[in-house]
């Protein structure tokens, strides 16, 4: 079971400043970070002049690296979809991703495998947001890095409303992750939720 809000609340401040504050995300160094601070005050950056789309990790298959995915972060799939976690654990209780096997971004689906997206994410946020401590499974695509279809599913806990909306995604970075065990246990439950309909007779 993911924490409740007054372990994670109470695990932050145990490994924030003395003003309660983290450190700052790697994110506030990338170029398209929208804000910055100019003479002690946070101001929007200006936008940047038009310029040529830059290629996207995995223009060619054989390149992509979403194509060779560990499969030991697998933890669900079918012959054509895989959901995996990440690398290592995040700052939001619970990430989870969604891609198909096949080097395919979203407008490539054909329509059996369109309709199939969308059971499988709806029975995802489902498994997520059954999970205890859980109040919402934001589910995305963004696409502007790789080419390969990734879907980004991000719990976020109950109770907690530093981290409600778009910014629990810039939460993730911000915060310390939590222990393993209940990541596990969240892991092993969603698992265990979506292969539920694998077993399911479909007449
Ligand atoms: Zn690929």
């Amino acid at each position: 079971m993911a924490e409740s809000a007054e372990q994670v609340h109470a695990r932050v401040l145990a490994a924030a400043d003395e003003h309660g504050r983290m450190p700052l995300p790697s994110v506030a160094e990338w170029d398209i970070f929208p804000w910055e601070v100019v003479d002690g005050a946070l101001v929007t950056r200006p936008l940047a002049p038009p310029a040529p789309e830059e290629p996207r990790e995995g223009e060619a298959a054989a390149d992509c690296r979403i194509c060779s995915t560990d499969s030991a972060r697998v933890i669900w799939s079918n012959e054509r979809w895989r959901l995996k976690h990440l690398d290592e654990r995040s700052g939001l209780p619970l990430v989870l991703i969604l891609e198909p096997f096949a080097h395919l971004d979203l407008p490539d689906l054909d329509d059996e495998m369109a309709a199939e997206f969308g059971t499988l994410a709806v029975r995802i946020v489902r498994a997520v947001e059954a999970l205890p401590n859980i109040a919402r499974c934001h589910a995305s695509r963004i696409g502007d890095g790789a080419t390969h279809l990734h879907v980004w599913f991000m719990a976020r806990t109950k109770g907690l409303p530093s981290v409600r909306g778009s910014f629990a995604v810039d939460w993730d970075d911000i915060l310390p992750p939590g222990p393993e065990e209940p990541w596990r246990e969240d892991l092993a439950a969603v698992a265990a939720s979506l292969a539920s309909y694998d077993d399911r007779v479909v007449d």
